[in-house]
């Protein structure tokens, strides 16, 4: 599922190619996917693009905005003028719209931006920008990495929870935006096992697992997200963090920390695959 970087990708994307443009139509071939007055939209002026943990918001210039989240295959895919010329030889690029394409916009400029998502759970709502704030999941969520997540906010997370630390970096109304796979790197970066119960990690540890969780969901920005799932940017392209992993995804393959000599392991943590190296993560 996108987590933090990809997401942000996404918003930076659309802010490149959508941002300033006018939609002129709007066709929902999947109505259960999409929920509010979508009409609304039509000549609207996307004015910004924000995001709240894994959720997109695109404002408009007309009041309304159109809140959405890709969940686990959602994609996000504009075509139009702006495509950089070297995409037209991309032999990974789907051809749109598709049986996976739920949501077409159209833009005065001729542009278009597809919602594609295969398993379709995903989605697009349409709503007041003043609604976006009091939406359910935004909420809820817990504070971010890189905006409003300080450090004496996150070692307070800490103290009183029993919990394994993966399923706690995990709940997004503690810390936004950290899914499965960050999860496990940030963990791996910082010695710790998935397992160590929160409230029984000292404060050296708390303080690098933090610098940890900033540097993962880094390098999964500078790599283009990860595309283990079904992640592609706005232009339909595949991130490279995936080929970068320390220990997602590596069950039975030797420990990459230098010296260790250990065989990551995989298990099962609250219904997630969970991966993690049992010599140097204590
Ligand atoms: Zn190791």
């Amino acid at each position: 599922m996108p987590e933090l970087p990809e997401v942000e990708l996404l918003k930076r994307g659309l802010t490149k190619y959508v941002c300033g443009q006018t939609i002129s139509s709007l066709v929902v071939k999947t109505p259960r996917l999409v929920v509010g007055e979508f009409r609304q939209a039509i000549g609207g002026t996307i004015v910004q693009v924000r995001r709240f943990g894994k959720m997109l918001s695109v404002d408009l210039s007309n009041g309304w905005s159109i809140a959405i989240h890709v969940k686990m295959t959602g994609r996000l895919i504009y075509r139009g003028e702006k495509q950089p010329t070297r995409l037209s030889v991309n032999p990974d690029l789907e051809d749109l719209p598709n049986a996976h394409t739920h949501v077409i916009f159209s833009f005065r400029s001729g542009d278009r931006l597809f919602y594609n998502d295969v398993r379709k759970f995903g989605w697009l709502k349409f709503l007041p920008t003043s609604a976006i704030a009091s939406l359910p999941f935004v909420a809820k969520l817990g504070p971010e990495p890189f905006r409003n997540l300080s450090f004496e906010q996150f070692v307070r997370l800490f103290g009183k929870i029993s919990r394994p630390t993966k399923t706690l970096l995990m709940d997004q109304e503690r810390v936004a935006g950290v899914g499965n796979i960050y999860a496990n790197e940030a963990l791996f970066c910082a010695r710790i096992s998935p397992l160590r119960k929160a409230n029984t990690l000292r404060d050296k540890e708390i303080n690098t697992l933090y610098e940890c969780i900033l540097k993962v969901l880094q390098d999964g920005m500078n790599y283009g997200g990860s595309s283990t799932d079904s992640f592609r940017d706005v232009l339909g392209q595949k991130g490279n963090y995936q080929n970068h992993y320390k220990v997602y995804d590596r069950e039975g393959k030797r420990c990459k920390r230098k010296g260790c000599g250990g065989t990551v392991k995989k298990m099962k943590l609250s219904g997630r695959g969970t991966y993690w190296c049992p010599v140097c993560q204590r």
